[in-house]
């Protein structure tokens, strides 16, 4: 039915009503045959550019036409981040309460920047994250602030490191000053490319990052961190900050963040804990011994728009002293004076931006709909599916795990080719005499045909030298059987990677 428009004004609500039920509908069918799409999206680069008008419309059109030509321009280059077989980067997913979350928040579009132009933004996100706080184990007195991402929540934390330096870099800033020496900040060699992005934003430059080397479980090694430490300030330069990872994006390794806090501490450092991806784990009892340490933190990241069912994007920077964010960021114009801003928490006191989404709305629905419990069951879930396709890797003579599995990520690469008696109990003979070089090629052979097959995603890392198959396990739709199926698909494309057995093992 074609609506005739309104001169002025917005759509009429018969008409939002019309189309918001087919949409809510569009979404349901969506999530019910999502396994019918292509994970990555099959269109080259350019298809959906060449594909749309270069100008927009004079008259407004219909909105039924706009919705048809989304399931036939937009939906073949979508990526489908939702589907049970992505297993790419970190797999993440926006459960179906998220999503309400989500269309809420834009209905009231507020902006928290002060409280009174968002009572509920405001206060609701002091509240879930405090119930959040909660369910990590952490500490009364971490006190929680929602970004967008973990690089601008990390970015912020080292932006408060750098202004509890003392070096009256918020009044003065860096630029023509000779008398400011090189500030420090220190990570493992695996840290998240956020870190280096956040030192190059606040101006501190790349020289100012050191990487520090990990063992062979790809962990910081505290000894070589310490031995920084000591050598930069032998050198005259400040140590500001130190950033170990629980749950690394290459292996999701776990830094020995109680030695690191040790350090932190005899040196008076800043210590902000990147658990991003791993973050959540902590609500499992059993998996808080990763977490050992990470209470004595000046600042933590995690994401529930990785591992907790909520939609994109909601990072959460928790602080032991939120008042330093707020000395490195409050800055109150005449048009946001208020009266009651000495009792209130204005969000904008506390970053960069200004407005800020109500992004509390969706946390605050999925905690509510899934439970602690619930929660729990998801995550443990994912943790058991991870150990069963790793125990699959070991025990196969063609392929082999690069790295622990302490949470949902697995780590391995294909050593062999899967003849019909490589699996039945004999050993990598050949392993050693396979150059690396030709198995990196198999392995990524093997992932762009997983991934051209629209069957499965998969991503990569290269550890040591090793060109490295990622699998990763954390949509909320994901079972067994898709777990299965990628592992059936790895053996398929081993099989069939144009390497013989002889070529492989000489
Ligand atoms: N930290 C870690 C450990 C990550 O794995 C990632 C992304 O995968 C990030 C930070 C950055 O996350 P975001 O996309 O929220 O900035």
């Amino acid at each position: 039915m074609v609506t005739k428009k309104r001169e002025f004004g917005d759509m009429p609500a018969d008409e939002f009503r019309r189309h918001g039920y087919e949409i809510v509908d569009w979404i349901a069918n969506y999530f019910e045959h999502i396994e019918d799409f292509p994970v990555l999206s099959q269109v080259g680069p350019g298809w959906l550019k060449q594909s749309l008008p270069i100008a927009a419309p004079d008259q407004g059109e219909d909105f039924a036409t706009v919705l048809a030509d989304m399931d036939k321009l937009i939906v073949p280059a979508v990526t489908h981040w939702n589907h049970p077989s992505f297993h790419g980067l970190f797999a993440t997913s926006a459960s179906s309460v998220g999503i309400f979350g989500e269309m809420l928040a834009a209905a009231f579009d507020m902006k928290a920047m002060l409280w009174r132009t968002s009572p509920a933004s405001t206060e609701l996100e002091d509240v879930v994250l405090d119930w959040l706080r909660q369910m990590l184990g952490l500490p009364e007195g971490f006190e929680g602030i929602i970004y967008d991402t973990a690089s601008v929540s990390t970015m912020h934390a080292i932006a408060a490191a750098r202004e509890r330096a003392n070096l009256r870099i918020r009044d003065e800033g860096m630029s023509g000053r000779n008398d400011l020496p090189l500030m420090c900040v220190y990570a493992s060699a695996h840290v998240h490319s956020s870190i280096d992005k956040g030192v190059i934003t606040l101006g501190l430059g790349l020289r100012s990052l050191r990487k520090i080397d990990c063992n062979e479980q790809f962990e910081m090694i505290p000894e070589k961190l310490a031995a920084a430490i000591e050598a930069d300030i032998a050198a005259g330069h400040v140590p500001i900050c130190v950033i170990p990872t629980i749950g690394t994006t290459s292996t999701s390794s776990v830094d020995p963040v109680d030695l690191i806090a040790d350090i932190c501490e005899k040196y008076d450092i800043w210590m902000h804990v990147d658990a991003a991806y791993a973050g959540p784990a902590a609500i499992m009892p059993e998996f808080r011994k990763y977490f050992a340490g990470w209470k004595r933190a000046h600042s933590i990241v995690i994401n529930p728009h990785k591992w907790l069912f909520t939609p994109f994007d909601l990072s959460v920077l928790y602080c032991r002293d939120l008042g330093a964010l707020k000395q490195a960021f409050s800055l109150v114009a005449e048009y946001l004076k208020t009266k009651e801003q000495e009792a209130v928490k204005n969000g904008m006191d506390y970053g960069i931006q200004l407005g800020r989404r109500f992004r509390a709305l969706k946390l605050w629905f999925v905690i509510r709909y899934f439970g602690v419990e619930g929660m729990i069951a998801r995550l443990r879930e994912h943790c058991r599916l991870a150990r069963l396709f790793a125990s699959w890797v070991q025990e196969s003579n063609d392929w082999e795990l690069l790295a622990p599995v302490p949470f949902a990520l697995v780590c391995f690469r294909a050593v062999g080719v899967g003849s019909p008696h490589a699996s039945n109990g004999s050993s990598h003979h050949g392993l050693n005499a396979i150059g690396d070089d030709h198995l990196n090629n198999i392995n990524e052979k093997i992932m762009n045909a997983i991934n051209a097959s629209g069957e499965a995603y998969l991503s990569h890392t290269k550890l040591s030298g090793k060109f490295t198959l990622r699998l990763s396990i954390g949509s909320i739709h994901v079972e067994e059987k898709h777990i299965k199926k990628v592992w059936d698909l790895l053996n398929h494309h081993l099989r069939h990677s144009g390497s013989s057995s002889t070529t492989l093992r000489t």
